[in-house]
């Protein structure tokens, strides 16, 4: 079947008593057993029957199955946050010692993660330029112990090549994570080209309108042992599962995420094209305008779809404060891929706390506002951001 079908039709683990269509929200926390044998054989994992909440939950089982059968991956385990997968995937790999190679262009509390919270417990980040293999090749060494970046970087907008990467990490026998919250796993076949783990904030597209946060680990089985720590030990002691409340809102946000992402890409499409023609933005960057550099690389991973997702540059810091300013239709808010269109300066709000130095590292400039873009009719959206520009015309 396809992915539209499978993501509506994916039936539950145990069928509901009373045969609810829509999956139920099991919103409890222990589960009970017929006999002692059963209980036993369920906490140590002879047979597949929940037993406590905080590890497993049939709501949220329901929405893995159906994350797994999209992706055809090996495992799939939902955690609360996109931060939570993120950090629950990086310390199932990472130990004292070891280091990780990646880039500046990271969301800026994975950033952060790498580069304070887990050096601090003895783990080296290596930074480099993953769209220059050679200096990705030249940053691993023997205590490397994954290759982690985001499959389109933000604001920068940055794609690497997925395929010959994971033949680098492979080459050194170590796995290739990828965050692939900004392009939904139904666009891409990361499997295919080689990606060993993806983590998603699902809080972004899936969740459907931002109703929710929410984490995926996407895992396609090639390095057994993650899978085996992460679920059978951090799941555990760090105790960052999903709620089912959250599981329920972003198992409709699934069901629907295919007509919406299509409508919000080529959303995106048309306003790019239309801004380029602004006198007042210098610049647009978006991975569907044919003269990004990533045109053709993006079309290649993604499916020939470029997210919803795209940078303005005004002339100055003030320029883009009066910009978002004067929207009314268009709101000034974080977040990525709502039903509606956000805008966001991001070097005075996500990067605000970083110095201009750490800034300039990653690629961030006062120039730049971030556009989410929505559901809404393109026309509405864009006399909206025509206006805003009136005072820089
Ligand atoms: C939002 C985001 C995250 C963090 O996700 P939360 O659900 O907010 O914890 C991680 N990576 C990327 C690329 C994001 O956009």
């Amino acid at each position: 079947m396809k992915k539209q079908t499978i993501a509506i039709n994916t039936p539950y683990v145990r069928p509901d008593v009373y045969g609810s269509l829509a999956v139920p929200i099991y919103n409890n926390v222990a589960f009970e057993f017929q006999d002692a044998q059963e209980m036993a054989d369920a906490f140590c994992n002879r047979i597949k029957a929940p037993d406590y909440a905080r590890v497993e939950n049939p709501t949220v089982t329901n929405l893995e199955q159906r994350v797994k059968a999209l992706t055809s991956a090996e495992h799939v385990t939902a955690f609360n946050s996109g931060m939570a997968a993120i950090s629950n995937t990086l310390l199932a790999v990472a130990e004292q010692k070891k280091n990780i190679v990646t880039t500046h262009h990271l969301f800026g509390n994975t950033l952060a993660l790498i580069s304070k919270t887990l050096n601090r417990y003895g783990v080296e980040p290596r930074f480099c330029d993953l769209t220059n293999l050679q200096a990705v090749e030249d940053a691993i060494n023997e205590n490397t112990c994954c290759v982690f970046l985001e499959v389109l970087t933000n604001p920068q907008l940055e794609v690497a090549d997925l395929q010959s990467l994971a033949e680098i990490a492979h080459k050194k026998a170590i796995p290739l994570i990828v965050d692939s919250t900004a392009i939904p796993f139904t666009e891409t076949s990361l499997k295919q080209l080689g990606v060993d783990i993806e983590v998603v904030s699902s809080t972004k597209y899936i969740s459907g309108g931002g109703t929710s946060l929410g984490g995926l680990v996407i895992d396609y089985g090639t390095f057994p042992a993650i899978n085996q720590r992460l679920k059978y030990e951090l799941l555990f002691n760090l105790g960052a599962y999903m709620t089912p409340q959250a599981a329920y809102m972003q198992t409709l946000g699934l069901e629907t995420l295919d007509v919406r992402y299509q409508r919000q890409a080529s959303n995106a499409q048309k306003i790019a094209e239309t801004l380029k023609e602004q006198s007042a933005i210098h610049h647009v960057n978006y991975i569907g305008l044919k003269d990004n550099p990533y045109y053709t690389l993006a079309r290649k991973q993604f499916n020939s779809t470029s997210g919803a997702m795209l940078t303005i540059d005004l002339a100055s810091k003030e320029a883009c404060f009066r910009f978002l300013n004067k929207l009314q239709l268009v709101h000034r808010a974080t977040n990525l891929f709502d039903n509606r269109t956000l805008a966001i300066h991001p070097a005075s709000t996500i990067f605000g706390l970083f110095s201009e130095e750490q800034l300039k590292a990653m690629d961030v400039r006062q120039t730049t506002i971030r556009l989410s873009i929505g559901l809404e009719n393109t026309e509405d959206i864009i006399n909206d951001i025509i206006q805003a520009l009136q005072d820089d015309l």
